[in-house]
């Protein structure tokens, strides 16, 4: 038995054989050629191959994982129509004389190189997508197909690193976990795992595939991390009663759909969902949440190859409430910057991102960018039960420029006799410490605060939330931090507003009763942690001291 140590990025246990993933190895050699344009003719022919190729894979991802995650291979077909990189290989074909093969496959190399030299992680997993385009490009020139997975049966698919491609390619029903030696959690292909609902662990080390041999019984916990290959007996027998805890545990949920969010003395919050996309309207509604407390808006605009319009806006939020009916949208304006870059925005580059020029600091920069948002929410707002939430606020005087912002929208709209609900709640998140501490002069301006824990763990404790390095001095639980929060929740409901929280924190089970005791009136989590929740809320008796 031995056990390799990851992360796991999708919480479920998998336990079968393995399957290791096997890819055409392309050896790629340097050739001269003597006709270039002929050359150049075959790697245009090569391309077109690759791009029919991606439409097809496209079809599939959408109706497997939702549009917007398959957006990714929409994405890799504009990667491979980049200027610099089809400049780059025809460069090399015209000024060296080699084979295409050979200029793509080093363009490949140094374009990936130069993302994994990156600075931000987002851009850092870009490496995987380069490569990613250029073998399926030389696989066309050499006429070579993929080969993928042995999946005879459910399989634990191992590899180096797959590719987002790779991992829609293979039959979902074949799958029961992935398992890589590298990869990050920002990949497209670890979001895509837990978009499928597949157990997964990343960065198990090096050596693990040559360790492993096809047909070996393994253990995938998703939940630690833990790859255990050839399990022994008692840890196989161990895991397999977890599994059938966890499915209990899901069965026993089920149950609480349609109950209420009431704690034993009979205090009720609202249990809410998180989303980024339209997409995930079926995962709320499936978990039974009674609205969503945040839907990031910012994935409309990193999946876009230029500023989302205001009609394409309105299309988005007028989907997600309407398929809410009357339940709360709460719906965050954009938060770009730090760890979401988008290119067109053209922002300069940064000592220190996430204390830069990001979320509400770029959209009072920009302010046309802004009120295009703000005109596309206020126009949804006649569809369902509207909530607009601001990002990142530090200072009263930000605040006021927001909401004069906002009258203003709503006087332009009025003068072109544009309808728009005046029911509208506008709140703030409560993610720095500046907002948690300056609360009693926020909360009279708004209706309500939603505490972004992971930003004001990252900023109270100093800990860079995308450096894995920091990670053990980051305590999510911190005096200081639950200290802010109960500061904030006070000042909220001094004033009228209302007070609830959305960062990961908010589905941490084991700080529900210390949140319901600070008077939370909301908790929004991911779709699949709502019923866990809701089942701790209705456990607690705050009437005991
Ligand atoms: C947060 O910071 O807690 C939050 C919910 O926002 P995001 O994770 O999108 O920064
Ligand atoms: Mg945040």
């Amino acid at each position: 038995m031995t056990t390799y140590s990851g992360k796991g990025v999708y919480g479920a246990i998998a336990t079968g054989k393995i399957s290791v993933f096997k890819r055409q190895d392309i050896k790629v050699k340097r050739e001269k050629i003597e006709d270039v344009a002929a050359e150049i003719e075959r790697l245009e022919a090569a391309k077109a191959e690759a791009d029919s190729q991606l439409e097809e894979i496209y079809e599939k991802a959408l109706k497997e994982v939702g549009e917007t995650n398959a957006q990714i291979f929409e994405i890799h077909r504009m990667m491979m129509e980049d200027d610099d990189y089809n400049e780059a290989i025809v460069e090399m074909i015209q000024g060296q004389g080699v084979n295409a093969e050979y200029a793509v496959a080093v363009t490949a190399d140094n374009f990936a190189e130069m993302f994994a030299s990156m600075d931000d992680s987002y851009m850092q997993a870009r490496a995987a997508d380069v490569r990613d385009i250029s073998n399926r490009i030389i696989a066309c020139l050499t006429n070579c197909a993929e080969e993928g997975a042995d999946t005879e049966g459910k399989r634990i698919i191992c590899a180096d690193d797959l590719a987002p491609s790779e991992t829609v390619s293979l039959d979902k029903e074949k799958v029961l976990a992935f398992v890589t030696a590298h990869g990050s959690s920002n990949s497209h292909t670890a979001i895509l795992a837990r978009n499928m609902n597949i157990p997964a662990i990343i960065g198990v080390g090096e050596d693990f595939l040559d360790q492993i041999r096809d047909g070996d019984m393994a253990i995938a916990d998703g939940f630690t991390g833990e790859f255990i290959v050839n399990p022994e007996e008692e840890t196989l027998a161990e895991y397999e009663k977890k599994q059938e805890e966890e499915a209990e545990k899901k069965e026993l949920l089920q149950k609480l759909k349609g109950k209420e969010n009431i704690t034993l003395d009979g205090t009720k919050i609202n249990v809410y969902a998180n989303i980024g996309s339209a997409d995930n309207i079926g995962a709320v509604l499936l978990n039974d949440a009674g609205g969503i407390g945040l839907f990031r808006s910012e994935f409309l605009y990193l999946e876009k190859a230029d500023y989302p319009t205001e009609e394409e806006q309105l299309v988005v939020y007028k989907k997600v409430l309407e398929s809410m009916a009357t339940k709360k949208v709460i719906i965050r304006t954009l938060d770009i910057g730090a760890d979401k870059q988008v290119d067109y925005f053209q922002l300069d580059k940064e000592e220190n991102p996430a204390l830069g020029l990001r979320a509400i600091r770029l959209c009072l920069s920009r302010p046309e960018v802004f009120k295009t948002q703000l005109r596309a929410l206020y126009r949804a707002s006649v569809y369902g039960n509207l909530g607009i939430m601001f990002p990142m606020i530090v200072s009263v005087s930000e605040l006021e420029e927001i909401l004069a912002l906002c009258e203003q929208v709503k006087r332009e709209l009025d003068s072109d006799g544009i309808q728009y609900s005046k029911e509208i709640e506008l709140g703030i998140m409560i993610e720095t410490p500046a907002s948690a501490i300056i609360s009693d002069k926020l909360a009279p301006m708004v209706d309500f605060f939603s505490v972004g824990t992971n930003d004001l763990t990252q900023y109270t404790l100093a800990c860079d939330r995308q450096n894995p390095k920091v990670e053990r001095f980051c305590d999510t639980h911190h005096e200081a931090i639950l200290r802010l929060i109960e500061m904030a929740a006070k000042n909220a409901h001094d004033h009228g507003a209302w007070i609830g929280i959305c960062g990961e924190l908010a589905a941490d089970t084991t700080l529900t009763e210390t949140f319901l005791r600070m008077g939370i009136d909301e908790l929004s989590v991911s779709p699949s942690f709502v019923l866990k929740v809701r089942d701790t809320v209705r456990k607690v008796d705050l009437s005991q001291l």
